[in-house]
């Protein structure tokens, strides 16, 4: 029994195969082609989506944006890729009339475009709310960290480099007194002066460096700076310390579309939950919104900020345990009764705890005299007085803990949506990469690219191709 054998490389053909014959009905590149002919891309903001009267034609931006949506739905997201695919993908060479860009003029593309990408992406969204994929019940709101075009080595700190400048100044006066030393004995042997003024020299030339950084990052307030990142900041990942952006996404519990994302430079989620929700709100164009986060996003202030919005958000508190600090814990301060009326506490012995200091958000209370005399005070201080504090925001978190109670399921409920696309753009369209642009717009750019095409494939799962090419004419 033989193989099967393909054709040979010279046979003829009496009707040759065209590209539309190679391509299946309900493929990728069609949704594609349907999507982008439905777009105006003048109004997203595409340069050149006019076509210039005079001068060398350029390629029509509808083209380039083709070649990134089918990239990153296929992870592949460099320029000089995506000019080999130009030259060998069958699908490419459909979607893109086998024209073949080169690599510059790609990147140029992504470079010049990244405010009307992200527009192209809010579009998408809009389409989908359009066709019901979208549903505005809930809204799963997650922060995930994602690596910038630098190392950890490009990463300056006030505080390393007065460090470091310590260490310099220490390894300088040892090389100058061993330099003495030799200076004092009969001919300095044992010693290379050459060598170690050689070394003198580098070491004095790195303080300097480090000095000139100290009196550039003083001047500028920056505590921390990453050279050729400016806008990134170290945080903590599940890697460890990485050079990254924060980037915020807000999911849509239906069928976990994307509604909203941002490209973040804080290092964490607390400061997130209000322009998260409230984003999410004008996408859907709704007065009322529920939306849930995990305890990151635990904020007084934003709390009360999204009731006000008329947004009911579900997020765990993250406050401190008042751990007795042998494993034992004291008195919580849910024991404690708040009478509104006078702002005042009543402690399980039936003291009044009254208002001593307010500390910026805080507002601190305790007994009038100390609590030597009380027969609780071992479960309830440590110190001669026990001092509650309460935020100034601390009924909308005693309301949250009220709704939580009420609603056990909803932390279970935000993994199951807001986890699924993470992973989805980090490893599918990522690969556990890093971005390839640098700074803030950079990373935006791709992060819209990204989203949409992990939108793009939601949709795509959810109504098939076919469906959705027919929305779209
Ligand atoms: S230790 Fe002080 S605050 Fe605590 S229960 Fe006794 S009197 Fe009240």
């Amino acid at each position: 029994m033989g193989y099967i054998r393909g054709e040979g490389r010279d046979q003829g053909s009496l009707f040759p195969v065209c590209l539309d014959e190679l391509v299946p009905e309900e493929h990728l590149v069609r949704v594609i082609e349907a999507y982008v002919a439905r777009l105006d891309l003048h109004r997203l903001g595409f340069s050149k989506a006019r076509a210039s009267k005079v001068g060398r034609p350029a390629y029509d931006p509808a083209d380039l944006l083709k070649l990134y949506l089918y990239g990153y739905f296929h992870r592949i997201r460099s320029s000089r890729r995506l000019e080999a695919e130009c030259q060998r993908n069958v699908e490419v060479m459909w979607l893109l009339g086998q024209l073949v860009p080169d690599f510059k003029t790609i990147a140029d593309f992504r470079k010049d475009n990244g405010v009307a990408f992200q527009a192209t992406c809010r579009a998408f969204v809009q389409f989908c709310r359009q066709v019901g994929l979208i549903g505005g019940q809930l809204v799963a709101i997650d922060g995930s960290k994602f690596q910038a075009v630098a190392s950890r080595r490009k990463h300056l700190s006030l505080a390393r480099l007065k460090r470091q400048q310590a260490r310099l100044e220490a390894e300088i006066a040892r090389y100058l007194s061993d330099l003495d030393e030799a200076d004092r004995a009969e001919a300095g042997e044992g010693i290379d002066r050459g060598a170690v003024k050689t070394a003198l020299e580098q070491l004095q030339a790195r303080h300097a460096d480090n000095l000139t950084c100290q009196v550039l990052m003083q001047a500028q307030g920056l505590e921390q700076f990453v050279i050729g990142e400016s806008d990134a900041q170290l945080m903590r990942t599940q890697q460890g310390a990485r050079v990254a952006y924060n980037v915020q996404s807000a999911v849509d519990d239906k069928h976990c579309l994307v509604l909203h994302h941002e490209v973040t430079r804080d290092g964490n989620d607390t400061r997130q939950l209000q322009p998260m929700a409230e984003a999410s709100q004008a996408v859907l164009a709704q007065a009322q919104l529920t939306v849930t986060a995990d305890a990151g996003y635990s904020n007084g202030e934003q709390f009360h900020a999204c009731e006000e919005a008329g947004i009911t958000a579900y997020v765990p508190l993250n406050r401190g345990i008042n751990n007795h600090g042998k494993g034992m814990e004291l008195f919580d301060r849910s024991i404690f009764t708040y009478d509104a009326e006078h702002d005042r506490y009543q402690c399980p012995a039936g003291q009044w705890l009254l208002l001593k200091q307010v500390r910026g958000m805080e507002r601190i209370y305790a007994i009038s005299g100390d609590c030597c005399a009380c027969p609780l005070q071992s479960r309830c201080t440590n110190s001669k007085r026990r001092h509650l504090t309460r935020h100034a925001h601390e009924s909308a978190f005693e309301r949250m803990q009220q709704r939580l109670k009420a609603r056990p399921d909803m932390m279970a409920k935000r993994r199951s949506i807001v986890e699924h696309p993470f992973g989805n753009l980090k490893q599918w369209i990522f690969g556990n990469g890093r971005f390839l642009l640098r700074q803030l717009g950079g990373a935006s750019t791709e992060m819209a690219l990204a989203v949409q095409a992990y939108n793009l494939k939601r949709a795509i799962q959810v109504l098939g191709a076919r469906r959705l090419i027919e929305l779209m004419a």
